[in-house]
């Protein structure tokens, strides 16, 4: 009998598996895996100030080359439970639909690219021609720092390598087949803080208001980065908060905040981009305004998986299945994909993301079966015919 993806889907929505609550959601995956005669760790990572993380990596076979499959089984809070129509934890099945908090972002994926596997062993004498590998965390939705990126760095440490990845993030937009994320836009977040003096506002001839400083500031700052690459969108600044913090009417205030957000691609490294950023506000600044800047510390790097073998075997296998042509995509905001790519290609491919994060989220049951299809058929390409590595 194959695998049945819809109820590997149920059962993990059934978990209440909001960040950092590992909800049950991983013992359910590691029991079905070992099952299957996976090999199957479990990871706990902490940091202060953060809350302690579960984590799961699994791996069947000993042999090059491995091909990982990640994802994540944390989920965004429901929100105010009584307005979803079908219960955000029940996982219930109502007109060939699949409901619950989850069952797009991510844990439909999940369940297929499990279900794929599995059917894919039972096929070949419970062996795969090389490795397969899952590399589950429970640490997406929240801060992201006890989870893919040191579940890697663990991996690592064990000796295990990866030769491909694929994240079953919900990569599609309107069907499923119609796009692979093979790469993301860096995020970068910063202050700009302007300096000036203070006093009373009728005798302003004695003070230096900051605020005028940072208007100027933050128009030179929106003059375009770039004009986009072969594989990107322009980059873009965006300012999401001015702030004086001023409660008084007769006051100049003596210093003034903006906060910003670059979205960039492959024109710029983050340090680049600081450097480039930092020089038109010197130009635009002269010896008249005194501002700094604040960076926050970001581990969202651009990166991009060239068109290859590996993306060309993964169009192919969505062609096949669902007659699509999947065009290959670097929008949205960032993912795992991006700690991934230090330890080798990867691409992004899941569900159709239309219902993420929303009341009563839910997956068509036929999607959840192509897309079962579809990572089966990727896996029979990978191992029996094998990708350029
Ligand atoms: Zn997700």
């Amino acid at each position: 009998m194959p695998a049945d993806p819809v109820a590997i889907a149920r059962d993990l929505i059934r978990c209440r598996s909001v960040t950092p609550d590992e909800g049950g959601a991983l013992s359910y995956l590691q029991e079905l895996l070992a099952r299957a005669g996976f090999d199957v760790h479990r990871a706990i990572f902490a940091e202060p100030g953060t809350a302690p993380v579960d984590n799961l990596y699994a791996r069947i076979g000993k042999a090059a080359p491995n091909l990982v499959f990640a994802g994540h089984t944390d989920v965004v809070p429901p929100g105010n439970e009584t307005i979803w129509a079908h219960p955000p934890f029940a996982g219930e099945l109502a007109g060939e639909r699949l409901y619950g908090r989850g069952a797009v972002d991510m844990k439909g994926g999940i369940a297929c690219f499990v279900a794929a596997a599995l059917d894919h062993l039972a096929a070949n004498g419970g062996k795969p021609n090389g490795s397969i590998s899952f590399l589950i965390t429970g640490d997406e939705e929240g801060v992201a720092v006890n989870g893919t990126v040191k579940l890697l760095a663990w991996a690592a440490e064990r000796g295990e390598t990866f030769d491909h990845c694929i994240l079953g993030e919900p990569s599609n937009v309107e069907a499923l087949g119609d796009t692979i994320k093979a790469g993301r836009r860096g995020s970068l977040n910063g202050t700009l803080i302007v300096s000036g003096r203070q006093g009373h506002v009728a005798y302003p001839e004695r003070t230096d208001n900051p605020i005028s400083g940072l208007v100027t500031l933050i128009a030179a700052l929106q003059a375009p980065l770039d004009a986009g690459s072969e594989h990107f969108a322009p980059s873009h600044l965006e300012f999401t908060s001015v702030d004086v913090g001023n409660t008084t009417v007769n006051l100049i205030p003596g210093e003034a905040r903006a906060r910003f957000n670059v979205r960039y691609n492959d024109r710029h490294s983050q340090s680049a981009l600081k450097t480039l950023i930092e020089r038109r506000a010197k130009a635009a600044a002269g010896e008249r305004i005194r501002y700094a800047f604040d960076w926050q510390p970001s581990n969202a790097d651009v990166f991009v998986t060239k068109p290859g073998p590996f993306t060309d075997l993964a169009i192919a296998a969505i062609a096949e299945i669902t007659g699509r042509q999947p065009k290959l995509s670097t929008s949205g905001g960032t993912s795992d994909a991006r700690f991934v790519k230090n330890y080798c290609p990867v691409l992004e491919f899941g569900l159709v993301g239309q219902t993420m994060h929303q009341t009563d989220e839910s997956a068509p049951v036929q999607d959840l079966l192509t897309l079962t299809a579809i990572y089966r058929r990727i896996i029979e390409k990978y191992f029996n015919r094998g990708v350029d590595r």
